[in-house]
């Protein structure tokens, strides 16, 4: 069950020596961030980012995510460069639009097919169910509820968190003087 701690307003905490998500030692150097972009007076926005101490095991799963994400993006650059190649190409040799744009229309949708199977294949393959549950849990192991910036009549200010993980959430809030509400 999900723990919201309240903790004063900081721009990073003190994290417990575990990992976010399944509570394992955690990794060196892997680290789960989330992001909150918050208003700052008439100055725009500031973009707050805060880093949870993540296991081997979890960011390996998340790191999957991250390599099938790049393919799905690269397959869909490539399909816009073959469509745009074909038509100049065309237009130079044959000062019209023809046969070779019709060939990189048919090229560039079969880099939008490609780019859609091969990285679900590649999450299927290399990847087990277990590692695929486990990439679903850290993007859910921790949130950002609320943000209140430090004003004159709460001078501390006040985030709440929302942790999936008990025990990191008890020892989050017990580092950085926070509270747990529920
Ligand atoms: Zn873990």
């Amino acid at each position: 069950m999900a723990i919201k701690v309240k903790v004063p307003y900081l721009t990073s905490y003190s994290c417990p020596n575990v990992c976010v998500m399944c509570g394992n030692a955690p990794g060196p150097g892997m680290n789960w961030s989330i992001n909150k972009s918050i208003a700052t007076g008439s100055k725009g926005t500031t973009m707050l980012l805060f880093s949870f101490p993540l296991c081997q095991e979890c960011d390996t799963a998340i790191e999957v995510k991250m390599s099938t994400e790049f393919l799905k993006i690269l397959f869909r650059f490539l399909a816009i460069a073959v469509l745009f190649l074909g038509a100049i190409l065309d237009k130079k040799y044959f000062g019209e639009l023809g046969m070779i744009f019709y060939i990189s229309i048919a090229l560039s949708i079969l880099c939008l097919i490609l780019g859609n199977v091969l990285p679900n294949e590649i999450n299927q393959k290399g990847f087990t169910s277990e590692q695929r549950e486990r990439r679903k849990r850290v993007k859910q192991s921790a949130e950002i509820s609320s943000i209140k910036t430090p004003n004159f009549l709460n001078k501390n200010g006040s985030i709440i968190f929302i942790f999936e993980n008990q025990n990191f959430a008890t020892g989050f809030s017990l580092m950085n003087s926070g509270e747990i509400l529920s």
